[in-house]
């Protein structure tokens, strides 16, 4: 997804999940219904977490 903020300033989101318990963080790109906190799936590095997200945010496309 890609939406205008300004005038030649394209946004490319991201999303980044977290494990709540090892920590382990994963940057991805932005897919419609994502929220934070936002749970995703068990966490197959430590299987004792859970991965939600942790922070969604946008870059400045050049
Ligand atoms: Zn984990």
């Amino acid at each position: 997804m890609i939406f205008f903020r300004k005038k030649q300033e394209i946004i490319d989101p991201y999303t980044v999940e977290q494990c709540d318990s090892c920590n382990i963080a994963k940057k991805r790109k932005f897919v419609e219904g994502d929220y934070v906190f936002k749970i995703i799936d068990k966490c197959s590095s430590c299987n004792n977490g859970q991965i939600s997200i942790s922070k969604i945010f946008g870059e400045v496309v050049k």
